[in-house]
């Protein structure tokens, strides 16, 4: 599925670079935008840039998140300045990644889930997961698409593959959030990222009965907003509606296969 799944983004955009490409530029800054610490990075190529020459050669690129990315793409640094960038040491900006967790808990419309290995599947797609990377820290994949299936948003291991007509997505470190709003496609979804200090009773409680130590760190990834497809879903703090009725609420899931399934 992986690979099927590498072919396909490949084929939608050409400009997104093969895995070690990626990988190497995401290490290069240290996993965050080397401007603002946002961990969601896409790859801008500067030298020569992507209109004269099509090219993934590393030296020639770096990891942004999607907003510098716009910003260099409109020409707003030069390219020495993107090369020091590149050399800089980054461990600085490791720092400000709030949401960068060994434990992450779920919560959709009153459920919660952790351990799972998809958080949420509509229709038989696994829309949201976790996967640990090399250090044990959660990464992020999330997949939206328009009713038609069509990619519209997807994420894989904090990097984004794909990203067509949304209006607007914001993610920064600072507001843990990231959200992702198209008009034309009828979504306006959020994730909201939680650490312990900022949960509230239930959420604590939810913790404990995952059995997550009290001392080590975790975070709550919250989902808000609406999504037409693969179901239409409506999610609030409490409540899931899908296809317009109420669905399931107050389940708990803990390492089982799939946590929430809709559809
Ligand atoms: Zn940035």
């Amino acid at each position: 599925m992986e690979k099927s799944e590498e072919m396909k983004s490949k084929s939608q955009i050409a400009r997104t670079p093969p895995p070690d490409v990626r990988l190497e530029l995401r290490r290069e800054v240290g996993f965050g935008c080397p401007l603002c610490g946002n961990p969601h990075l896409e790859y801008h190529h500067f030298d020569p840039p992507w209109r004269i020459n099509k090219h993934h050669s590393a030296e020639g690129m770096i990891a942004l998140c999607a907003r510098h990315h716009n910003e260099a793409d409109s020409g707003a640094f030069t390219n020495e300045q993107l090369r020091n960038l590149k050399k800089n040491n980054h461990t600085r900006v490791q720092s400000k990644f709030n949401w960068r967790r060994k434990h992450t808990v779920f919560a959709c419309g009153g459920n919660y889930a952790y351990d799972c290995t998809a958080m949420l599947t509509a229709r038989g797609i696994d829309m949201i997961y976790f996967e640990k990377d090399d250090d044990g820290y959660d990464t992020l994949s999330l997949k939206i698409y328009d009713t038609c299936l069509n990619p519209i948003a997807v994420m894989r291991k904090n990097d984004w593959i794909c990203r067509n007509n949304v209006d607007e997505i914001e993610a920064t470190p600072r507001t843990p959030k990231l959200i992702i709003k198209s008009k034309i496609h009828r979504i306006d979804f959020e994730l909201f990222f939680k650490d312990r200090g900022n949960m509230n009773e239930t959420e604590i409680k939810v913790l404990d009965d995952f059995n997550i130590p009290e001392y080590e760190e975790a975070l709550l990834v919250k989902v808000r907003g609406k999504l037409p497809a693969p179901c239409s879903a409506i999610f609030s703090d409490d409540r899931l509606i899908v296809d317009g009725r109420l669905f399931f609420s107050g389940n708990k899931f803990i390492s089982s296969n799939k946590a929430i399934v809709l559809g």
